[in-house]
């Protein structure tokens, strides 16, 4: 068994630590199981749902300024 180095957390751990990909030239994932993890709970937390509803009500405009924010946040980085 081989082992791999995470690109994320630059551990090498066994290759079963990585995701299967088959578009992938080590037929693994680049980064780690337990990064991914983090990774996708990350996006998901980031990703933008559909809006409340109705439309202009207070839960519309705190969901619009919230992601309004997320916007600016990256694109200051
Ligand atoms: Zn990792």
């Amino acid at each position: 068994m081989l082992n791999q180095r995470c690109t994320k957390c630059g551990q090498v751990k066994r290759a079963t630590a990585f995701r299967r990909q088959s578009s992938s030239r080590t037929g693994r994932e680049t980064i780690c199981k337990a990064c991914r993890k983090k990774h996708d709970a990350m996006v998901k937390s980031m990703s933008f749902g559909p809006l409340p509803e109705p439309e202009g009500s207070r839960a519309w405009v705190e969901e619009i300024w919230r992601r309004a924010e997320i916007i600016r946040d990256e694109n200051e980085q």
